[in-house]
C-alpha cells in the first residue's frame, strides 16, 4: 500500500536460487513440513491449501509427516499416508497444485515407531528395544529384530519410489521431534541393543545412514533427499544435545543428504508459542553449528516473519534457506510480498498455536491471523482475493476489535465505502488489551496488520472515541450495519462448572479479567477461579505474581489452562506457575463464599473444604455485548425507515470465543454481505469415495 512496490536490494539474497541435489529451489523461502488436520482424510482441501502457498512464492512446499506403513499410524490424528501405490493419486493432487506455481513439492516420509499406538491398524508398534508406547494406551512396542529392520528399510525405499511417482521433488528421511523410529534408534535412552544397531552412536545412527543411502540410490537421480534432524531436545544430558551427540551425527552423515533440515525437539519446543519464545530466530543457538560440519544447504525455522532477520541468518552463516511453517500459514504470500516491496502487508504470525490445535483435535487447520487457512477448497477462500462488492452501498462497522477490523478490511477490499466507529481511544479491542498481559505482546499484530492497511485505504473512515447508540445508528442511516461490539467477562462465576451464580459473591471484592485489563488490580491474597481453561487464568496469575501479590489458582479441571494442551503450552504454563510460586488447586470448584471463607468442592465427589482469601478473580465465561443489536433489530420498520437494509452482528458480540473465531466471523460477515447468508453459505465437505 504505502510501500514502493519495489523490492529493497537488501533482500535480493533471499531470492537467489539454491541447488539441492538434482533440483533447484527458485528462492530461499521454504515451507517446511507441517501438520494440518487435513492429511489423508481431506486430500482436496490439502492440495488447495498447499497450492496457495506455492502461489504465494514459496520455492518449496512440503507435506506434513506422511506415514510409510500401517505399522506406524497415529490415528485419530490425521497425517499424510503413503502406505502403498493406492495412495499416490491423492498425493498427485498436491504435487500438481504446487507445481502449477513453479514450486518444488516435498514429502516428509515417516515411521513413527513407538510413538504410534496403531489404534486403527492394530499392528504391534515397533521400537529399537521393547518399550510401552509413549501415549497412555495399554500397548507395548516390540523390539525390532533383523527381519523387521530389513522390512523397515524396504518400506522406506518403496515409499520413496511411490513418492517420486506421485511427483515429489524433495523426499525426506525424518528423524525429528522424538516421534520417529530413526530418532528412537539414535537415542541411547531408547536404544538398548547390543547388535550392530546399538551401542556406539555410529551404530545407533546406522539405520539412518542405511535409509538415507537407499532412498538416495532409489530416487536420488530425480529427487533431492532431505534429512530432518532434531539437534537438541532441551533435556540436557538425558537427550540429544547440540553441543554433544548432535555434532557427531551431523559429522557422520554430513554429505549424505542433499539438504539438512534442522530443528529442536519435542514439538512444543520446535513450535514454541510466542508466550514462551518471544524472539524471532529462537532456534539459532542450537542449530547454528550445523553449517560448519557440512557443505550441503541447511534449512531451519524460528517463526521468521521479518526479511531483515532472514537476511541476517543467511549473511551470518546460520542458515542457507529460510524455513517456515507458521509464518507460511499466517501469510501464504509472505515471499511474494517481500519480492514486491510490500513488507507492511505481511500478515505476521502471532505465535499462538491455534493452527496446531487443529491437528491436535483432528480437525482442519485454522489460523488466528489468516481466516482463509483451511478454507481454500471447502469455501473457495483465497487469502489475497475476495469477491468484489455487489453494490455501491456503504457500510458502518461498529467496534474495532479483531472482528470489526477484519470485517472492515475485507469489506474495504471488496470495494465498499466503510466507516468504522470505535467507542474507545484505542483500536484493536481485546487484541490491544490482551497484548499488554505477560507473554501476549505479539497479539497486537492482529490489530497492527489490519489497522496499517485500513488507514491507507481511500474508501475507509475510522472514528475513535465514538460510542454509538441506537439513535446515532438510526440517524446515520447506513444501508448496511455490522455490529462487532465484543463481549465482557462475567462477574457471577457462571461458566462451565456453575450454571447459576456462585452464592455469596457480594461478601468480598470481585474482579474480572476486564477489570485487570482496564487497570484495576486486586490486592491481598487473590483467589483466581479459572473455569475458562485457556490462557487467561494462567496469564493473570503470572501478572499478579509479578506485581508481588499472593495468588491461589483454583480450577475444576485436572490441570491448569487445560485447553492449552492443544496449543502445546499446558505443561509449560503449569511449570511456570509452579516456579513462580502460584498455589495451584486442581479438581476443585469454588462453590460458596462467606467473607474471606471460600468454599471449594471436589469435582469428583462434591466433598467441600474451605480456604481463605481477600478477593476473587473470576475467569469463567463471557457475555456477548449484544444489547445494541437487540435494541436495533426488535423493530424492523424503524430500520427500514432509517434506510438500513441489513443489520448483522459478528465476532464475540455474536458468540464469544477465541481471537481466531472473532477474526473468522468478521471475515465471514464481510464475505457474506449482500451475498449468501452466512448460515446457508455452507462449505463443501470431502466425503470418502465408495468403491463400486
Ligand atoms: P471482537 O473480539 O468480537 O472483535 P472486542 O471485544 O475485541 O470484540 O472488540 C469490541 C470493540 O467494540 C471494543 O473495542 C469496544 O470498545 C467496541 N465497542 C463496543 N460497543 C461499542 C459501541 N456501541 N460503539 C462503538 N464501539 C463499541
Ligand atoms: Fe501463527 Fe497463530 Fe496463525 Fe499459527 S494460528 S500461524 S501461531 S497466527
Amino acid at each position: 500500500m504505502s510501500s514502493s512496490n519495489v523490492r529493497n536490494s537488501r533482500y535480493d539474497i533471499l531470492f537467489e536460487p539454491i541447488k539441492i541435489g538434482p533440483v533447484t529451489l527458485k528462492n530461499r523461502f521454504y515451507q517446511v513440513p507441517h501438520c494440518n488436520g487435513l492429511g489423508y482424510a481431506r486430500p482436496q482441501s490439502l492440495a488447495a491449501m498447499r497450492g496457495i502457498k506455492a502461489e504465494g512464492g514459496w520455492a518449496a512446499v512440503c507435506t506434513e509427516e506422511v506415514e510409510i506403513h500401517p505399522s506406524s499410524e497415529i490415528s485419530p490424528y490425521i497425517e499424510g499416508r503413503l502406505w502403498d501405490k493406492s495412495d499416490i493419486p491423492a498425493h498427485q493432487l498436491m504435487t500438481s497444485a504446487v507445481h502449477e506455481h513453479g514450486a518444488l513439492a516435498g514429502i516428509e516420509l515417516v515411521h513413527n515407531g513407538f510413538h504410534a499406538p496403531n489404534r486403527t491398524s492394530r499392528l504391534p508398534p515397533m521400537a529399537p528395544s521393547a518399550i510401552p508406547v509413549d501415549a497412555y494406551d495399554p500397548v507395548h512396542a516390540r523390539a525390532m529384530d533383523l527381519t523387521d529392520i530389513k522390512n523397515f528399510r524396504r518400506w522406506y525405499r518403496q515409499a520413496a519410489l511411490n513418492a517420486r511417482d506421485a511427483g515429489y521433488d524433495i523426499i525426506y528421511v525424518y528423524a525429528g521431534h522424538c516421534m520417529t523410529t530413526l530418532m528412537h534408534f539414535m537415542l541411547a535412552r531408547y536404544n538398548h541393543r547390543s547388535d550392530d544397531y546399538g551401542g556406539s552412536l555410529k551404530n545407533r545412527a546406522r539405520l539412518t545412514r542405511e535409509v538415507i543411502s537407499e532412498v538416495k540410490e532409489a530416487v536420488g537421480d530425480q529427487c533431492a533427499i532431505a534429512f530432518r534432524f532434531a539437534v537438541d531436545e532441551l533435556m540436557g544430558k538425558h537427550g540429544m544435545t547440540s553441543e554433544g551427540e548432535a555434532q557427531e551425527v551431523v559429522g557422520l552423515l554430513a554429505e549424505l543428504p542433499d539438504l539438512w533440515d534442522v530443528n529442536i525437539s519435542g514439538w512444543s519446543h520446535d513450535s514454541s508459542t510466542a508466550r514462551f519464545e518471544p524472539i524471532e530466530g529462537y532456534q539459532e543457538q542450537y542449530t547454528s553449528f550445523v553449517k560448519s560440519l557440512t557443505t550441503k544447504p541447511v534449512v531451519g525455522v524460528g517463526r521468521f516473519t521479518s526479511p531483515d532477520a532472514m537476511v541476517s541468518q543467511i549473511k551470518r552463516g546460520v542458515l542457507d534457506i529460510i524455513g517456515a511453517a507458521r509464518p507460511s500459514i499466517a501469510d501464504p504470500f509472505l515471499p511474494n510480498k517481500i519480492a514486491q516491496g510490500r513488507i507492511d502487508e505481511i500478515r505476521e504470525c502471532i505465535g499462538c498455536n491455534i493452527c496446531v490445535s487443529g491437528d491436535n483435535l483432528s480437525v482442519p487447520i485454522r489460523c488466528t491471523q489468516n481466516p482463509t487457512m483451511g478454507e481454500e477448497w471447502r469455501r473457495k477462500w483465497h487469502p489475497e482475493k475476495i469477491e468484489p462488492k455487489a453494490s455501491n452501498s456503504s457500510v458502518l462497522v461498529v467496534g474495532s476489535g479483531p472482528s470489526g477490523l477484519e470485517a472492515a478490511l475485507q469489506l474495504a477490499n471488496r470495494g465498499y465505502q466503510v466507516t468504522l466507529a470505535e467507542a474507545g481511544q484505542d483500536l484493536g479491542g481485546r487484541a490491544t488489551k490482551e497484548s499488554q498481559l505477560p507473554g501476549l505482546f505479539s497479539y497486537a499484530r492482529v490489530r497492527d496488520y489490519r489497522v496499517n492497511l485500513l488507514t491507507q485505504m481511500a474508501n475507509v473512515e475510522i472514528y475513535k472515541d465514538s460510542p454509538l447508540d441506537e439513535t446515532a445508528i438510526l440517524d446515520f442511516g447506513f444501508p448496511h450495519v455490522l455490529l462487532a461490539t465484543g463481549s465482557r467477562w462475567r462477574r457471577d462465576g457462571t461458566g462451565r462448572h456453575h450454571h447459576h451464580p456462585i452464592p455469596g459473591l457480594d461478601s468480598l471484592p470481585i474482579f474480572t479479567p476486564d477489570d485487570m485489563m482496564n487497570g484495576k488490580s486486586p490486592t491481598g491474597h487473590i483467589i483466581i477461579f479459572d473455569d475458562d481453561h485457556y490462557y487467561m487464568g494462567g496469564v493473570l496469575a503470572e501478572k499478579l505474581v509479578s506485581e508481588g501479590k499472593k495468588v491461589t489458582l483454583v480450577t475444576p479441571a485436572a490441570k491448569v489452562s487445560a485447553w492449552s494442551e492443544y496449543t502445546l503450552e499446558q505443561e509449560k504454563i503449569q511449570a511456570r506457575l509452579i516456579n513462580l510460586g502460584v498455589e495451584l488447586i486442581t479438581n476443585q470448584a469454588v462453590s460458596n463464599i462467606a467473607q474471606n471463607q471460600i468454599e471449594l468442592s471436589c469435582s469428583y465427589t462434591g466433598k467441600t473444604k474451605n480456604i481463605t482469601g481477600d478477593c476473587m478473580l473470576l475467569v469463567t465465561a463471557r457475555d456477548a455485548n449484544d444489547t445494541l443489536y437487540h435494541q436495533l433489530r426488535h423493530d424492523p420498520d424503524r430500520l427500514e425507515q432509517a434506510g438500513i437494509k441489513t443489520l448483522e452482528v459478528t465476532g464475540d458480540a455474536y458468540s464469544p470465543g477465541s481471537l481466531a473465531s472473532a477474526v473468522y466471523y468478521g471475515h465471514l460477515a464481510a464475505r457474506c454481505l449482500e451475498g449468501e447468508s452466512w448460515d446457508t453459505a455452507l462449505f463443501e465437505g470431502e466425503r470418502p469415495g465408495l468403491v463400486s
